[in-house]
């Protein structure tokens, strides 16, 4: 990858912006990486550059792309985020720093926690830009896992499949959650993966083609009467949803394969009606197959036609029928969204907060997930962590003692100190979304203070210490007896 293919790629879809900063962006990363190589023992620059290059592949403003550029300085060299500062602004440093904190959320596998981490996710990601910045990071970094032990290929792989995919998949960007899924599918189960591909790159592929050129010429000759300006695209199946179907309804991989799906892109939406049109006077629809997303788009804002049709040889053929401007909303979610809008409105930066929060509210019908979320935060909840990446939610105003319970009572009762995100801090200071805490303990002490009821915020910690406060002097008795074990 180069910063030249880069610059290209985000002057086509901004012809008018100037690109300067792009390339002083590069000369940063490059001379902050210098020497540095990955796993995969390729120069470290290119991580970052196949990153920006991702994110202009979605459109993304300049702002995202800089970040991207360098969104592994400050916590991989000597350069600071005060140097991303100085030199790219407020804005850049914000994404940058926002890619750092999402960077530190590590799902080890442990179902309890699976939640709460998505909705952290969310949630500290205030702006979305640095949910797209740390997408397209891990979609490179499992392009390239092959460097990787596979004990933290697979980590990574279910990481990503059951946090990252699904907000992909909540935020619309299809285009990446399958992508993201596919590589993940590989790594999590290889052998599953390789007999499907197998299946379906392989053995079908002819197949497919063959039955391609059936309905082309069938279509085209109607199509070319009307002068429309179309695409015609054989839909992109991902392995890893054939895998999933196969598995939730216990079919055959012919049964889920057979349906053949098309996709057809139009300039207007009137002649997204005009082809259905034609597709419905040369095959029979199949009953109650007929969607109409663009009168009533999805609760997440799809738009498109689907019709399912009796095709040649009396195969089901699904067809997609959309504007390009839908076909690239489906597959970029809000990304596109946005894009268009700026297009269209001179209009940038503000409307990422509006749009958050409405589609927030669209998809929180469907969701119980997002439900809770207001703009960018959960109103009163906090979302910390423990030094190995473990996720607590805890209510506003919590403490050190509140995160001490919240991980075990005999880390409460023992606590003798906090370090918050790597400084040593008191007792009762406030926590904050995202801060990263450990508790010091003195393995001695066997009961809270009675003091922290002044400030403790959470239920669980203020039971624990009224609980052992009041035992304390039995058990202070106790400690002169032979010694027992403990729990
Ligand atoms: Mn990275």
């Amino acid at each position: 990858m180069t910063i030249d293919r880069i610059i290209k790629k985000f002057e086509e879809n901004h012809p008018n912006e100037d690109t300067t900063k792009l390339r002083l962006a590069y000369d940063f990363a490059l001379e902050a990486h210098a020497g540095q190589l990955r796993k995969t023992g390729e120069p470290y620059i290119q991580h970052p550059l196949h990153t920006a290059f991702l994110l202009t592949e979605i459109k993304a403003d300049l702002p995202t792309i800089i970040a991207g550029l360098i969104h592994d300085v400050p916590e991989d060299t000597d350069k600071t985020i005060e140097d991303v500062r100085k030199n790219f602004g407020e804005e850049v440093a914000t994404l940058v720093e926002g890619v750092t904190k999402l960077g530190k959320i590590k799902y080890r596998g442990i179902e309890r926690y699976r939640e709460n981490l998505k909705k952290m996710f969310l949630a500290m990601a205030t702006d979305i830009r640095v949910i797209f910045i740390k997408f397209c990071d891990r979609l490179h970094n499992l392009r390239t896992l092959e460097g990787l032990p596979e004990a933290k290929q697979k980590r990574i792989a279910q990481e990503t499949l059951e946090i990252y995919a699904p907000i992909a998949g909540m935020l619309g960007i299809w285009r990446l959650k399958w992508q993201l899924e596919d590589l993940c599918f590989k790594y999590l189960y290889p052998e599953k993966f390789q007999e499907l591909e197998q299946k379906y790159e392989v053995e079908k592929k002819a197949e497919r083609n063959q039955y391609f050129q059936k309905i082309k010429k069938e279509l085209l000759p109607r199509l070319a009467e009307t002068n429309l300006k179309y695409d015609l695209e054989v839909r992109f199946k991902h392995l890893y949803s054939i895998y999933q179907k196969m598995q939730r309804k216990d079919r055959k991989f012919d049964e889920i394969y057979d349906v053949f799906a098309l996709r057809i892109i139009v300039p207007t939406i009137d002649d997204c009606y005009k082809v259905l049109g034609i597709i419905h006077t040369i095959w029979r629809p199949k009953p109650n197959r007929f969607k109409d997303y663009i009168a009533v788009p999805k609760p997440n804002g799809y738009r498109s036609l689907h019709t399912t049709i009796f095709g040649p040889e009396g195969k089901a053929v699904e067809f997609q029928i959309r504007t390009q401007e839908m076909h690239e909303e489906s597959l970029y979610g809000l990304a596109a969204h946005w894009y268009y809008k700026a297009k269209n409105q001179n209009e940038l930066q503000p409307h990422w907060v509006k749009e958050i929060v409405d589609i927030q509210k669209e998809i929180s019908d469907t969701s119980e997930l997002i439900k809770n979320i207001k703009l960018n935060i959960f109103n009163d909840r906090i979302f910390v962590f423990s030094p190995k990446g473990d996720v607590f939610e805890l209510p506003e105003y919590s403490t050190p003692i509140d995160f001490a319970y919240a991980v075990h009572t005999n880390i409460g009762n023992q606590a003798t100190g906090a370090i918050i995100n790597d400084r040593l801090a008191k007792l009762d200071q406030e926590l904050k979304n995202g801060d990263l805490v450990e508790i010091i303990t003195d393995k001695g002490r066997q009961y809270p203070n009675r003091d922290w009821l002044k400030f403790v915020k959470t239920k669980r910690a203020r039971d624990c210490i009224k609980q052992f406060a009041k035992k304390s002097p039995i058990e202070n008795f106790k400690r002169f007896l032979p010694s027992r074990k403990k729990e």
